[in-house]
C-alpha cells in the first residue's frame, strides 16, 4: 500500500521580517486592520498572495460593497464610519464610488475595482510603518503552548518566516488560525456552505437601453429560461453592476454546485472545479443576455474575475459565536466593535439567493470575543472567518463589515503593545473609546 504521509525533514528557515504585526491577508479586513495599526505606529507586514491588494473586492469584482448604511422608513445614514466610511468617501471623490444606490430593498456603495485596486495601492504606499508583501502566501504556522512564533511564507525567494508581537488572520479562510491549531468550522450544521460565484465582465453594453427596457425583464427572462432548459443558467435572477466606463458593466449571474451540493472554497478539487465550470457558466449566461435582454444585442464578455468569488469556508471558534438570532433580534454587546444592518443573504443549494430582512432601522453588533481565537493568546481573526453560526455569516460577511472588523482588529494590537498584555486582556472598554475616537459608529 502507497504511503499516506512523508515526514519533512527539520530544516532551518530564515527569518526574512520581524515586526509588530504581521497581517495575513490584504482584503477589505485586512488592509483595514494594517492602516489602522500602522497610523497608530506599529511596525506591519502586510502579506498577500496576490499581486495587488483588495481581496474580494479586486479578485472577485464583487461590484458593490455592502453594509455601510442603515435604513429607515424616511431616510438612510452611514452605520459604518471609521476607515470603510472614509474609504467610501476616497472611491467617491476619484469618480470610482457611487452611493447610497438603492435595488429591491438593498442599498449599497458600487465601486469600481480598478479604482479600488489603485486606492490600495496609494493607501499602502503612503504607510511608512507597514512592509507589504505581495505574491507571498502563508503556508504554514510554528505554534508553541497556545502562541504563534513565526509564520512561515512562501515566497519566490523560497520559505521564510515572519516572526510579530501580534498576528492578525485576515485571510478570510482561517488559514494562519487553522495553522496554529485553532479549532475552526465550516458550513451549517450538514457541513454545506453557501455556493461561489463567479463574476464577468462585459463591454460593448448600452446602459441606456438595458436601463430603459432590458432591467424590468431580466429576472423573468432568467427564470423562464431555467423553467423552458433554453439556457442551462444556474441562478434565478441577475445583477448587472455599471462600472461608471462608457459600455462596461460587472455580471452576476452564476450560483455554483456540483450535483447540488455547493462548492467548498478550501477543498482544491472544488475551486479546480469552480474556477473552470464558472468560466463555462459566464459564457452561457453572455449568450443569453445577449440573445434575450434589450441593451446586450452588441456586448461581449471582456474577461471573468480574477478568481472565483467564495463566500464561505471555515470559521473559527473564538470567545463568543455570533449567532442568526442575534442578527435577526438585532442584539448590541458590551464589547461591540462595529454595527450591521445587513440582512441574511443565503446563497444555498443552487437556489434563488434567500433574503431574511431585520426590521427597518434595526442593527446588530458583532463583538470583540468574536474576533479572538480559543486557545491561541496573540491571534486575531478578521472578516468572514471570524467567530459566528452559517446564519450570522450569511450577513455580516460583506465589505463594510469586514473593514469595521479589521479596524477594531488594528486597535486592538495598538492597546495590547502600549500595555504589552496580549490581545484577550486589553480593556474593551477603552477600545470602544478608541474606535469612536476615530470615527466608528458603536451606537
Ligand atoms: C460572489 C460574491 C459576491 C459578493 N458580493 C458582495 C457585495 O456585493 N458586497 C459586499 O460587501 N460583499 C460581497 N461579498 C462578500 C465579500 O466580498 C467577502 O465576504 C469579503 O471580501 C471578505 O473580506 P475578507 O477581508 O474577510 O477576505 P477576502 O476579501 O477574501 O480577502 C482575503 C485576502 O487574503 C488573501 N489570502 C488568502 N489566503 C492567503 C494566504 N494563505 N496567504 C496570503 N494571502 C492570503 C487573499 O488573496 C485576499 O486578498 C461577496 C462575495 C462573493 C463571493
Amino acid at each position: 500500500m502507497p504511503d499516506k504521509t512523508i515526514a519533512v525533514a527539520r530544516r532551518e528557515v530564515p527569518i526574512g521580517a520581524v515586526t509588530d504585526v504581521a497581517v495575513a491577508g490584504g482584503g477589505p479586513s485586512g488592509l483595514a486592520a494594517a492602516i489602522t495599526a500602522a497610523k497608530k505606529g506599529l511596525s506591519v507586514i502586510l502579506i498577500e498572495r496576490y499581486g495587488f491588494f483588495g481581496g474580494l473586492a479586486t479578485a472577485g469584482s464583487v461590484g458593490t460593497i455592502c453594509g455601510l448604511y442603515l435604513h429607515h422608513p424616511d431616510r438612510i445614514e452611514r452605520i459604518i464610519e471609521g476607515f470603510a466610511g472614509q474609504l467610501e468617501d476616497a472611491l467617491v471623490k476619484r469618480g470610482g464610488g457611487f452611493g447610497p444606490f438603492i435595488r429591491q430593498g438593498f442599498t449599497a456603495l458600487l465601486y469600481n475595482p480598478w479604482h479600488l485596486k489603485r486606492l490600495c495601492d496609494e493607501w499602502i504606499g503612503r504607510e511608512k510603518n507597514i512592509r507589504p508583501m505581495l505574491h507571498s502566501y502563508v503556508a504554514d504556522a510554528v505554534h508553541e503552548d497556545g502562541q504563534i512564533k513565526a509564520l512561515l511564507v512562501a515566497s519566490p525567494e523560497g520559505l521564510f518566516a515572519v516572526r510579530a508581537g501580534v498576528y492578525i488572520d485576515a485571510t478570510g479562510d482561517a488559514a494562519v488560525a487553522m495553522a496554529a491549531g485553532v479549532k475552526t468550522e465550516k458550513g451549517d450544521a450538514r457541513g454545506m456552505v453557501m455556493n461561489p460565484t463567479m463574476m464577468f465582465y462585459v463591454q460593448g453594453l448600452d446602459l441606456v437601453g438595458y436601463q430603459a427596457k432590458g432591467m424590468a425583464v431580466l429576472n423573468d427572462r432568467i427564470r423562464q429560461a431555467i423553467a423552458k432548459k433554453t439556457y442551462p443558467l444556474t441562478v434565478g435572477q441577475g445583477l448587472v453592476i455599471p462600472t461608471f466606463r462608457q459600455g462596461e458593466a460587472m455580471i452576476k449571474l452564476s450560483s455554483l454546485a456540483r450535483e447540488g451540493r455547493a462548492l467548498d472554497g478550501s477543498s482544491v478539487s472544488d475551486l479546480t472545479y469552480a474556477e473552470l465550470k464558472g468560466r463555462d457558466d459566464a459564457e452561457i449566461a453572455m449568450d443569453f443576455l445577449k440573445h434575450e435582454i434589450p441593451g446586450f444585442e452588441n456586448a461581449f464578455l471582456a474577461d471573468t474575475a480574477v478568481q472565483v468569488g467564495v463566500r464561505e469556508t471555515r470559521r473559527i471558534i473564538g470567545h463568543y459565536i455570533l449567532t442568526e438570532q442575534d442578527v435577526l433580534s438585532g442584539k448590541k454587546f458590551p464589547d461591540t466593535i462595529c454595527l450591521s444592518s445587513w440582512p441574511l443573504e443565503k446563497w444555498e443549494d443552487g437556489r434563488e439567493p434567500e433574503m431574511v430582512f431585520p426590521a427597518e432601522g434595526d442593527y446588530y453588533g458583532i463583538p470583540y470575543r468574536s474576533l479572538l481565537p480559543v486557545g491561541t493568546q496573540n491571534l486575531l481573526v478578521t472578516g468572514r472567518a471570524i467567530s459566528m453560526d452559517h446564519g450570522a455569516l450569511a450577513s455580516a460577511r460583506v465589505m463594510g463589515v469586514c473593514m469595521a472588523e479589521g479596524q477594531a482588529a488594528g486597535t486592538a494590537c495598538v492597546l495590547a503593545a502600549r500595555r504589552g498584555v496580549k490581545p484577550s486582556e486589553i480593556d474593551t472598554e477603552q477600545l470602544q473609546l478608541e474606535l469612536k475616537k476615530d470615527g466608528a459608529r458603536l451606537d
